[in-house]
């Protein structure tokens, strides 16, 4: 079994956080929070790569989208008359323009959690709905009621996998194993090693 702090996840900094110059801002908030930069480059992705990662295949990721979509109609009391599979396409068609119209940059992060605690730091996909302290909430204002009235996909900054199984298939998609480089932080040890305490005692003694 891997150790809790092997645990890797995939984030994209999508077009808009990078044509917003929000590059720097978005790291910060990982690595302040002790996760380890493990590959990051820019990428302008083709539509062949952004068709892996969203997979126009994948019915049952459709079927979420479409199905979280009409849970956002519910709410405003707007009746659809759509499946949530044909809502899932369209959006995906949109998100292929919005990914592939500028450079994007792709990061694998690793650490305890890795996953829960980037999708914790990213907030909710709605950056109208996601909570204040979040990088959707703090740095972006769309919402499913415009990104749908101008029918675009919603520019909320960010990717960032679901858990840690999606993030194995997707940094596959995005990096090469060579890619990946294995250093030390000195401050791993603070943050994982059950010696720490001894270790410091040993130090006053
Ligand atoms: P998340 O990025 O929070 O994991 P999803 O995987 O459900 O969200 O959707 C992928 C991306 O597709 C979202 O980040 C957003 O950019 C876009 N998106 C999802 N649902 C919609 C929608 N109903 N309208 C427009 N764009 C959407
Ligand atoms: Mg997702």
């Amino acid at each position: 079994m891997t150790h809790f702090k092997e645990e890797q996840t995939l984030v994209l900094i999508k077009g808009d956080g990078v044509q917003r110059g929000l590059v720097g801002e978005i790291i910060r908030r990982f690595e302040r929070v002790s996760l380890k930069i493990k590959a990051m480059k820019m990428v302008w992705p083709s539509d062949e790569i952004v068709n892996r990662h969203y997979d126009p295949a994948n019915t049952e990721w459709l079927e979420d989208v479409g199905n979280k979509a009409l849970k956002g109609y519910e709410k405003k009391g707007i009746k659809v008359d759509k499946t949530p599979l044909e809502i899932g396409k369209h959006v995906q068609e949109n998100l292929l323009s919005f990914l592939a119209a500028g450079p994007v940059v792709a990061i694998v992060l690793q650490g305890a959690h890795a996953a829960e605690l980037v999708r914790k730091l990213v907030g909710s996909t709605d950056p109208l709905s996601a909570a204040p302290g979040t990088i959707r909430g703090d740095f972006a204002l769309d919402s499913y009621y415009m990104s749908d009235a101008d029918d675009r996909a919603i520019r909320n900054l960010i990717h960032a996998s679901g858990n840690a199984e999606e993030a194995k298939r997707e940094i596959e998609i995005w990096f090469d194993e060579s890619e990946l480089h294995k250093y030390t932080l000195p401050y791993d040890e603070v943050v994982y090693d059950k010696n720490w305490e001894k270790k410091q005692a040993l130090l006053n003694e």
